[in-house]
């Protein structure tokens, strides 16, 4: 039988990785298994891409649009990433909870850590990094993909490189190999899995009034 009274967190879970290495293929495979997942919709100032839905993909927003939500607070965090901006909206945590669902975060190695370094409490973080197979089969995922000009792709293989320093920042990592979406899928809801088992200090202090224990000793 579930279990009904313990405390179930809050998980905000962070995924990274540079661009191409998969990360929105795996994303989408894991919210579509696990219905307890819901995506965070970032906004941006980046131009939709062919195929891309405002609403679902991203917020579109203009330069000015962007701007006026960082002064109003709206962001939980924000970069810029190339010549675009990228943010979080707060709103978009809030609503997954309030539906008692874990958020989970596409989004790039300094809004990572940027959310890494905040109280989220009553949520959690985890960060994970997607790792490519190597960078020469991101290239060519770039490459095929054809979504970006010649120097935007010079730019993104660039970042790619200085993303992948910021490894030790992260909580886990992950490999996605050519055609192994599916490991990598599983790989990161055993983690999850682990995660939401997690034995922290609110379950304690929410399982001691329940055995007439004072937390305070
Ligand atoms: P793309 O233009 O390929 O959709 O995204 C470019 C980069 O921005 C990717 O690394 C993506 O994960 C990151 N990104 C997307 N949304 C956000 C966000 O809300 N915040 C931050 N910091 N990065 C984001």
């Amino acid at each position: 039988m579930a279990n009904t009274y313990l405390y179930k967190p809050h998980l905000v879970i962070v995924i990274s990785g540079p661009s191409g290495s998969g990360k929105s293929t795996v994303i989408d495979a894991l919210c579509k298994a696990d219905e307890t997942l819901q995506l965070s919709v970032s906004a941006t100032t980046r131009k939709p891409r062919r195929g891309e839905v405002a609403g679902v993909d991203y917020h579109f927003l203009s330069k000015t649009e962007f701007e006026k939500s960082i002064r109003q607070d709206h962001f939980l965090e924000w970069a810029a990433y190339g010549d675009n901006l990228y943010g979080t909206p707060k709103s978009e945590i809030a609503d997954a909870r309030e539906a008692g669902k874990d958020s989970i975060l596409e989004i790039e190695v300094k809004g990572s850590l940027e959310i890494r370094a905040q109280d989220l409490a009553p949520a959690r973080s985890i960060l994970i990094f997607i790792v490519p197979p190597s960078f020469a089969t991101l290239e060519k995922r770039l490459r095929r993909r054809d979504t970006e000009s010649e120097s935007e792709l010079k730019q993104r293989l660039d970042i790619a490189k200085s993303e992948v320093r910021e490894i030790q920042h992260y909580n886990y990592w992950v490999s996605n190999p050519q055609g192994g979406v599916k490991q990598a899928v599983q790989q990161i809801q055993t983690i999850i899995g682990a995660e939401r088992s997690r034995v922290d200090a609110k379950l304690i202090e929410t399982i001691n009034p329940l055995l007439g224990v004072d937390s305070e000793n």
